[in-house]
């Protein structure tokens, strides 16, 4: 019997094999409809400490000054991926954090405790058993608890690993079209795209648990970008914004892998950053050297698993010390035993009402708030040279104990950008500041954290002044390295 044509023909068995394919990937696909955030209000802001489902995304910029961010009214769009997020979240308009390095802010953040008390001013210095650490607490209350970090200050060697089950600096890849404007910092290798990658396997591995994941970003640090060409201009400022919007984009991915996983609406997003950049604003470009609020003023936003309608903003001065005794107090866990900081939920309770702060606001509002920076941190043997900074009723003022003539008083509600020093024409105002910083100086001592002194090795020496910083450990007890 003679086969039909249609039978003989190669198109019928190739439409035939496709069928078959398609049915087959149809099959192993389950419908997926991504989850976005529901609504939600200050009432279930409220509510979120009552939820046992709640999952904590902690994404620390590295060196993100908050001015550069359009949700902080920067005129680039650097960041609309963060600046949505704000939108719906709640955000602090005004954050200090606590000193203008890593590893002294780090400390003091996750703490919520002031450096004079974290102990934590020098490059030797490491934190002990004697710290109590968020990841701690978060670990105690049964999560998951998982760092992703490509920032040396922050390895275990210091201590920074207290809590966590999983601390990891990602295997750096190299990328096509990386550039780094940061010529100080050129040798750290990888981007923040390799920190991403761990963090979407952390998410695999243990979204149907209750997590915390902590992930510390670092390519503005180096202002690097992953791009073939910076989207701004070609100077060290553009290229800090072009990073910007690279880390921005890594934000998003972060959130298209929460989606993805239907994460979105059970779990709490907090971006933070330690420290900001200078640009010869005060006569220095880069960290680490000053506390003025170009390095100081950093972001603070969280994004709850819901979409608050026009977004919450806290106007009063807040700083990185209260970041976690807002956290923890948000999702009805411990506080921390020890902390400075203070849980900001008053404030925002405040910028979600119409009517009169509540004392507790005020209390918070009019509190002072202190930042430090020891001269000699990268130093061994030297003696400590203090600057210590302090925000009150609109100013900043800052001293330095060791060299009385270096003062400075800033009103930013004349000079938010603080280019008036009026330390001289108010020298009232800065005696009286002044006697409040020594107070807070001569107390915090005698409650502080122990710590230890580690001798690092030349690797480790050789990876953090690969990262820009001058760490100079010239003396009998850390000679010059041979290199
Ligand atoms: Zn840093």
């Amino acid at each position: 019997m003679a086969t039909p044509k249609i039978f003989q023909s190669a198109w019928l068995y190739f439409a035939g094999a496709l069928l078959l394919v398609v049915l087959a990937v149809v099959s192993q696909v389950q419908v997926h409809v991504p989850q976005e955030r529901p609504p939600g209000t200050i009432e279930d802001v409220r509510a979120l400490e009552g939820r046992d489902d709640v999952n904590l995304l902690f994404i620390v910029i590295d060196t993100l000054r908050a001015d550069r961010m359009d949700a902080y009214g920067y005129s680039r769009t650097t960041s609309p991926i963060m600046a949505e997020l704000a939108s719906s979240g709640i955000r602090f308009a005004h954050v200090e954090s606590q000193s203008s390095w890593t590893k002294a802010s780090m400390a003091s953040l996750w703490q919520g405790m002031y450096p004079e008390r974290t102990g934590i001013q020098r490059y030797f210095q490491s934190l002990t058993e004697d710290a109590q650490m968020p990841a701690e607490v978060l670990r105690d209350a049964g999560f998951r608890t998982g760092g992703v970090w490509r920032n040396g200050w922050v390895a275990a060697n210091f201590g920074f690993n207290q809590g966590f089950d999983l601390y990891v600096r990602p295997h750096a890849q190299r990328r096509v079209g990386m550039i780094v404007g940061n010529p100080s910092a050129r040798n750290l290798t990888g981007t923040d795209y390799d920190a991403s990658e761990v963090a979407f396997e952390f998410l695999e591995s243990y979204k149907s648990e209750r997590w915390f994941l902590y992930l510390h970003y670092m390519d503005v640090h180096q202002s690097l970008y992953a791009d073939t060409s910076p989207i701004y201009g070609t100077d060290v400022s553009d290229f800090y914004d072009s990073s910007i919007h690279w880390v921005d984009r890594n934000v998003g991915m972060m959130v298209d892998a929460l989606r993805d996983r239907n994460l979105l609406d059970n779990t709490m997003i907090v971006i933070v950053s330690d420290h900001g950049e200078g640009f010869f604003e005060h006569g220095q470009e880069g960290h680490a050297r000053t506390l003025f609020r170009e390095v100081q003023e950093v972001p603070f936003i969280i994004v709850p698993p819901f979409e608050i309608e026009g977004g919450l903003v806290v106007e009063p001065h807040v700083a990185n010390v209260d970041v976690w005794p807002t956290i923890l107090d948000l999702l009805g866990l411990p506080p921390l035993d020890r902390a400075d900081g203070r849980s900001l939920m008053p404030l925002i309770e405040a910028a979600a009402s119409d009517g009169p702060p509540s004392d507790e606001a005020r209390a918070l509002a009019d509190r002072s708030l202190f930042s430090q920076l020891d001269l000699s941190w990268g130093q061994v043997e030297a003696e400590a040279d203090p600057l210590i900074a302090m925000i009150k009723d609109g100013h900043r003022a800052i001293a330095r104990p060791k060299l009385e003539r270096h003062r400075w008083l800033y009103d930013h509600n004349v000079d938010p950008l603080e280019r008036q020093n009026i330390a001289e024409q108010e020298a009232e105002r800065y005696a009286e500041f002044r006697a409040e910083m020594d107070a807070f100086l001569a107390e915090g001592k005698e409650s502080a954290v122990e710590t230890k002194d580690i001798e690092l090795d030349q690797m480790r020496l050789h990876q953090l002044r690969a990262l820009g910083y001058v760490v100079e450990p010239r003396t009998r007890k850390n000679p010059a390295p041979k290199e």
